[in-house]
């Protein structure tokens, strides 16, 4: 492909992708595609002879939109959102089409240093204090992989990479039953099996971990001659957004001289907006925390954030400098890689920069103050109609419900989902909460208005009806 051939095709990507933003509204949100349908449309081998764009980029139109979710569209409620702001997409065009490797410094200093800058950005931005570091990593699981590498290795007085687990004694992690399930794949994955990550119980409203409880698993493996290594704690669990209580499980953690990882994954974007950082309130005295401006920020995936206390227990736990990845006479500057799993980075900071500079921080804490009052205002609608119950309470923009009729209630509910989602205005996903199926909603696409949580009103209590 020449320069020109280069120019045209992506300025044709670039309408394309407006156009697109542009339709949204019109696309049913969740695919309406069956298993196949799209594999059937693409050929079993790859071509011999190269083939011109004008076909590729038709089959590409031709194909590939009807088997897509749209995850930017503005009435999108599963999950939690992956937001990609028009803005932060054209600074992806830019990193994509510069291509670099950013593992070092000195493999794109702009890479590195833009990276130093927005992390401190955003380290202000969420109120957190001096003295956190940090960097960008592709996901919340790698970061709390990465956490539990170095709470292993703290714990292993830095001989697990060398000498390996069966040397030692029993490596123990603590967390609640409402963290994701990045956090078992990270112990997976550590060595430390899941036998040895305790679920302590939860309390209160919000479900967050019970100290007491904490501090009494603690201690009974310590009589028991195990290693308690960390605590994983949760602020907006994806459940049901549960929130632990940092202060008090900190306090404990750092008692026992514990490891302490916060994951934010979602709800950390929020703590731009000072009223909502109660809900991690004693934050300060993490050794670490993830939040993915990729969920509800606006940033392009991928893109999460770890705020590091200890850069140094990171790189003791990770770097590894074989000859071919010295910099010679660059000593003592930050190599990004050596604070993570992988060696190859993206460059991820510039998305993060145009965003912050293009919305400024007023821009975004409307943006996700609007989502946590409509989401509120749909939880007290549902509330209020006969047959519907509020199963958890609004945590920011997340809350769960049920439709109450005849018939077993799980199934009643899974056909709720499934008939909601086959229509295709909205888009919904179920939990698990108390063992019994209860539906998700959150408010957090960063094109929604409050019509679209008025559809949501609409749609949901129509179908539910019609099923009854
Ligand atoms: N932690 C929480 C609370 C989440 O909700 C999620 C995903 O939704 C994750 C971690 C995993 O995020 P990632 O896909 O970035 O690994």
């Amino acid at each position: 492909m020449d320069s020109e051939e280069f120019r045209h095709w992506s300025r044709q990507a670039a309408d394309w992708g407006a156009d697109y933003r542009a339709t949204l509204r019109e696309r049913p949100v969740r695919a309406q595609t069956r298993p196949g349908d799209i594999a059937r449309q693409i050929g079993d081998a790859p071509p011999e002879a190269g083939e011109n764009m004008e076909a590729i980029f038709a089959d590409f139109e031709r194909i590939i939109p009807d088997g897509l979710t749209h995850w930017q569209h503005p009435r999108f409620f599963a999950y939690f959102p992956a937001n990609a702001a028009p803005v932060s997409v054209i600074a992806d065009y830019l990193v994509t089409a510069i291509a670099a490797q950013c593992m070092l410094w000195q493999t794109s200093p702009a890479a590195t240093e833009l990276e130093t800058r927005v992390i401190d950005w955003l380290r202000q931005a969420l109120g957190l204090p001096e003295g956190f570091s940090g960097l960008i990593q592709d996901s919340a699981s790698t970061a709390t992989l990465t956490a539990t590498l170095v709470m292993r290795e703290k714990a292993l007085g830095w001989k697990g990479n060398s000498e390996g687990l069966a040397a030692h004694r029993t490596v123990r992690v603590y967390a609640s039953n409402q963290v994701h399930t990045s956090i078992d794949r990270a112990i997976w994955i550590a060595g430390i099996g899941e036998a040895n990550l305790l679920r302590i119980p939860t309390r209160g409203a919000l479900n967050g971990m019970n100290p007491a409880a904490l501090d009494a698993a603690i201690r009974a493996d310590l009589a028991a001659g195990h290693i308690p290594a960390g605590v994983i704690a949760c602020t907006g669990g994806t459940s049901i957004g549960a929130c632990d209580p940092i202060r008090e499980v900190a306090a404990i953690a750092k008692a026992h001289g514990l490891y302490l990882h916060v994951d934010a994954a979602w709800a950390g974007s929020a703590m731009i907006c000072p009223e909502f950082r109660v809900l991690w309130d004693g934050i300060e005295a993490a050794d670490s925390i993830v939040f993915n401006p990729h969920k509800w920020l606006g940033a392009n995936f991928d893109c999460s954030v770890q705020f590091i206390r200890s850069p140094e227990d990171q790189v003791r736990t990770l770097a590894i400098q074989p000859e071919f990845l010295k910099t010679h006479g660059h000593d003592g500057l930050i190599n990004y890689s050596e604070w993570s799993v992988p060696l190859g980075r993206r460059f991820r900071a510039l998305k993060l920069w145009f965003l912050m500079r293009h919305h400024g921080l007023e821009g975004l804490r409307g943006m996700i103050r609007n989502h946590v009052k409509w989401s509120q205002e749909l939880a007290r609608r549902l509330a209020a109609e006969p047959d519907f119950t509020i199963v958890s309470e609004p945590v920011l923009s997340l809350f769960s419900f049920r439709h109450e009729g005849p018939g077993e209630p799980d199934q009643r509910n899974i056909a709720l989902v499934n008939a909601i989602n086959d229509d295709g205005r909205i888009y919904l996903t179920q939990t698990r909460v108390d063992d019994r199926i209860a539906i998700r909603f959150q408010a957090g696409q960063f094109e929604m208005t409050q019509d679209d949580t008025d559809t949501a009103f609409e749609v949901i209590t129509e179908i539910a009806r019609g099923l009854a």
